[in-house]
């Protein structure tokens, strides 16, 4: 049986979250009514001129250096031209030959890949090299209906940035490690949501198969229409399977593009090389060329702390875990919350709240919708609680009975001890009157504990806390034992 080489390139379109549009000034944001949000140069009506949006190219060459990118000293504008009704003026403004950012890379988070795949990652710590990330307008947005289609132009014109990966990426857990690395950084950076479901993010993925010793790439076949990381794994695991069973038949494949469909779980043909378009792309005489050196310039400050970079702080200022620190940092609003928790008494430490937020917080937030963006329980919340904790005023598992309340009922974990009865006694003066009480009537525990049996000194411990019913803080009830019978 002959081993294939699998080979992957993705192109990934990502809506940039400026105001208006990419050559007009009508509003970029999307579920107002259709058609609403259209003017003449966007309709593409005969003479409307495009004028360039400058929110929409800082924020692709802003992804350009979050991603390691090189921005040219100049870069122009091209005309794709195609015929289709979703696209008025019946060429795409694009760019062709010099586009905003060249090179880079997306790195693979390890915790980015699927779950499942996590604990056999082929290549630890890889970057995904890019070919280049340029600008173009999204088209209008058709929708299908039995008879008929309908078609909304809100959309036409709004800046669309297409990021283009090398044949890189070797496997489908590596394309979804990709995607979902590539979303957190584009969120990071604020330039989109990122938000693949909402068509924010979309993605065709270039797939080819050859014979191992073969150096020459296989036909590379084209995947369409996946909106969904679940579907890219999915499509890709089904095409290679498919690819696989056509080579090991002696078949030749073709250059084509294929079609994905989600609940048959399966690809089919669109259409084969032959019938492919031809762009005859040609500069844009509506848009001059554009020197970009006081654009990179002022954009150079906006670039944010990426998540491996907070992640490496994490481990280093907080001492988390790297596990615990890779969770945190995958999202950029959790990163924050946390850090406001560090932030809100630098006498808890650090790490014990990020055990509470990974192992609590986000266990909670799991049954609720939203997710930490609407989290109930306000950071400086928490640490009030583990800083409780930490005193040793109530013990673990009563922190927990009091965490959940806290989420549900939006009280300060004072309130609640209070009203549970769980305020343990620290008063020393009260706890001394009590070890004193259990140690004269028990001198036999008394010289085992000098003795050096710390058995015996939990045994003191256990019944101060059982003379005081539980309230007793154990921690200061053991220091007290300590002190009065070793001195
Ligand atoms: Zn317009
Ligand atoms: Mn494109």
């Amino acid at each position: 049986m002959p081993k294939y080489i699998v080979t992957i390139g993705l192109e990934v379109h990502a809506q940039l979250t400026t105001q208006s549009k990419m050559f007009c000034a009508c509003p970029r944001e999307f579920g107002a009514e259709p058609n609403t949000h259209t003017c003449p140069t966007c309709l593409g009506l005969p003479g409307a001129l495009p004028v360039l949006n400058e929110a929409a190219i800082e924020k692709t060459i802003l992804t350009g250096m979050m991603l390691g990118c090189e921005t040219p000293p100049i870069v122009k504008w091209d005309r794709k031209n195609y015929f289709y009704p979703d696209m008025p003026k019946n060429y795409q403004i694009t760019q062709f030959d010099l586009p905003l950012c060249i090179g880079g890379g997306v790195p693979l988070y390890d915790l980015a890949y699927p779950k499942d795949a996590q604990k056999s990652i082929v290549n630890p710590g890889k970057v995904v090299k890019l070919t280049r990330i340029h600008l173009e307008e999204d088209v209008a947005k058709s929708t299908h209906h039995d008879k008929f289609t309908t078609i909304d132009f809100n959309r036409a014109g709004t800046p669309l940035m297409e990021i283009v990966s090398d044949p890189d990426i070797d496997s489908a857990e590596e394309a979804f490690a990709y995607l979902t690395s590539l979303r957190q950084i584009l969120i990071y950076g604020g330039v989109s949501d990122a938000d693949m479901e909402k068509g924010n993010l979309r993605c065709d993925v270039n797939i080819s198969l050859r014979p191992e010793g073969q150096t020459e790439l296989g036909s590379k076949i084209e995947l369409k229409n996946l909106n969904s990381m679940s579907a890219v794994r999915r499509a890709i695991k089904y095409e290679i399977e498919r690819q696989t069973e056509a080579l090991d038949k002696g078949e030749k494949l073709i250059q084509s593009t294929r079609r994905w469909d989600d609940d048959r779980g399966e690809t089919s043909l669109m259409r084969t090389k032959e019938d492919a378009h031809d762009y005859r792309y040609l500069p844009d005489p509506d848009l001059i060329p554009l020197r970009t050196a006081d654009i990179v310039a002022r954009v150079r400050p906006l670039v944010p702390e990426l998540p491996h970079e907070k992640r490496a702080r994490f481990e280093k200022d907080y001492g988390c875990s790297a596990y615990d620190a890779g969770v945190l940092a995958s999202e950029k609003e959790l990163a924050t919350w946390y850090e406001a928790a560090v932030g809100a008494d630098t006498s808890v430490p650090p790490k014990k709240i990020a055990n509470w937020v990974i192992n609590d917080l986000l266990g909670i937030l799991k049954d609720s919708e939203g997710g930490i963006s609407s989290c109930p329980l306000k950071p400086e919340a928490l640490s009030a609680l583990v800083a409780v904790v930490e005193e040793g005023k109530i013990s673990n598992t009563q922190a927990k009975e009091v965490f959940a309340e806290m989420f549900e009922s939006g009280k300060p974990a004072s309130e609640i001890i209070k009203a549970k009865g769980f305020e343990q006694v620290s008063d020393t003066g009260a706890l001394e009157v009590i070890v004193d009480q259990i140690l004269a009537a028990n001198p036999d525990k008394v010289a085992e504990v000098k003795g050096g049996n710390e058995k015996a000194m939990n045994w003191f411990t256990g019944q101060a806390m059982k003379a005081s019913q539980g309230k007793a803080n154990p921690k200061i009830v053991t220091d007290i034992v300590r002190k009065k019978v070793l001195g």
